[in-house]
């Protein structure tokens, strides 16, 4: 093999684009046919009585989605963003709760805590995990804390034990966003419903999907019950189902189309083989990476499964002598410019810390008054660089991504992202002084040196 980089001038490891997932089939195109033919492409009522809680896909969909996995209660959603919105109402947050989140999440994970005014308060997460630290959610608790947003980045858990137990301890609801983790178990238990309420994405770029929508997941009755008003008008069946806690109960409409459900029936019976799928290649991959200096491609698999929504990597720059953006660059040089978004092979750093986005940083969310920030009149909140430091540590410097450790890719596929790997940092002297410009001490920032220079406050 012929060992010269490509962004040196040598041969890519691979010429042709990876190909995109397919994932739907016959059997949701006979399924939708069915609904079309029927007329009935939504069957909600937004009142009490038997359409109530949809028609007959929908609750078809949902009965499926909790008896494979053990839920007492599934309820679909027209997205997993109004999920969230549904379970911080369900749980009861009102204006001035504080909600504990991840700042290393998609934006909603968070951001649902605004909708009943609720103040997002950032906790730093594990970087193992990737998920909420146990440690920094304690140090985060107040009297006003009501509830925590897990996330389950990844595909991984969060360690939900000592969560669950510090939850206990201070009566605080817990709510699983699983949105990347569908169909992974935290020590046997399915996330989801580990603690109060939680659930999953079925948005397009998610294992499983029906275009858009989620799947809210409970073992509680109550807190169901709360979330099916919410999703279907609820001031209109507060009266006819005796509805005593009427708080937070007024419902919008979050509700799955018959179609949705239909396509939904028959993405479930593909989730399994999809983990198994990206299982295999992950742990593969995750072998042969970790052999290569300066990677760290041990995953988060002592708790449970993980799904592999994104194969995660951390990646020292001092040790392979590159930054970590050269380094992105020479490995996205090594394989052909991607068909469409599915086909990028690396990306660096996820997402910035929810915290940097100007909601936080000018804390005005609600109106312009500054609602929620300003509830509780003696407490201002901290939402300056440098209070999540592992969180920005893997942002700016030490966290690579790769997402196409999925169906239909295979085996010799990985193969090709070792070898690319492999060899651009073997030769990571010769790319270094060809790009002379690339300046590591640049690349790697100082969180805490960033907050004092900071000044945003
Ligand atoms: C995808 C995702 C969401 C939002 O789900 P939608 O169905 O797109 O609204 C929320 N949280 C996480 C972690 C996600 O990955």
């Amino acid at each position: 093999m012929n060992t010269k980089p490509a962004i040196l001038g040598g041969p890519k490891v691979r010429e042709m684009a990876f190909p995109p997932r397919i994932t739907m089939g016959s059997q949701e195109l006979e399924e939708v046919s069915k609904v079309i033919n029927s007329e009935v492409l939504s069957a909600f009522l937004g009142g009490p009585g038997k359409f109530f809680k949809g028609g007959k896909y929908v609750k078809m969909f949902e009965d499926k989605w909790a008896e494979m996995y053990g839920f007492k209660h599934a309820i679909s959603v027209n997205s997993w963003t109004n999920g969230l919105i549904v379970g911080i109402g369900a749980v009861g947050i009102q204006p001035g709760d504080e909600v504990i989140c991840s700042p290393y999440t998609m934006s909603a994970s968070a951001t649902c805590a605004f909708f009943y005014g609720g103040i997002p308060v950032f906790a730093d997460i594990d970087p193992h995990t990737y998920c909420l630290d146990p440690k920094s959610i304690e140090e985060k608790i107040t009297p006003r804390t009501k509830a925590i947003v897990v996330v389950h980045l990844f595909g991984g858990c969060a360690d939900m034990d000592p969560i669950l137990e510090l939850a206990q301890k201070h009566n605080i609801k817990v709510i699983e966003d699983a949105a990347q983790s569908p169909g992974v178990k935290y020590k046997g238990r399915p996330v989801g419903a580990i603690g109060d309420i939680g659930g999953f994405s079925l948005n397009f770029h998610k294992h499983i999907h029906t275009g858009e929508g989620g799947m809210l997941v409970t073992n509680d009755d109550n807190l169901a019950m709360r979330a099916r008003l919410i999703r279907n008008h609820g001031e209109n069946s507060i009266e006819a189902y005796g509805i005593k806690n009427i708080s937070n109960v007024i419902g919008a409409n979050h509700r799955l189309t018959e179609l949705q459900a239909a396509v939904g029936i028959h993405q479930l019976d593909k989730l399994e083989s999809y983990l198994d799928i990206r299982k295999r290649l992950a742990l593969h991959l995750a072998d042969r990476l970790d052999t290569l200096k300066g990677i760290d491609a041990k995953q988060n698999i002592e708790n449970g499964d993980h799904a592999f929504y994104v194969f995660p990597v951390k990646y020292d720059a001092q040790e392979v002598g590159l930054s970590r953006s050269l380094f992105l660059k020479a490995i996205h040089t090594e394989f052909p410019k991607p068909d469409g978004f599915e086909g990028t092979v690396l990306t660096e750093g996820y997402v910035a810390p929810l915290y940097y986005n100007e909601v936080y940083q000018q804390q005005i969310a609600i109106g312009d008054k500054g609602f929620p920030f300003t509830t509780n009149p003696d407490v201002t909140y901290d939402y300056s660089k440098g209070i999540c430091p592992v969180t920005e540590d893997l942002h700016h410097n030490t966290f690579l991504g790769i997402p196409v450790v999925r169906e239909p890719l295979t085996i010799q596929d990985m193969d090709e992202i070792f070898e690319a790997f492999k060899k651009v940092i073997e030769n990571a002297e010769a790319i270094r002084n060809a790009f002379p410009k690339d300046n590591l001490s640049v690349e790697v920032f100082n969180p805490l040196k960033a907050a004092n220079e900071s000044n945003i406050t």
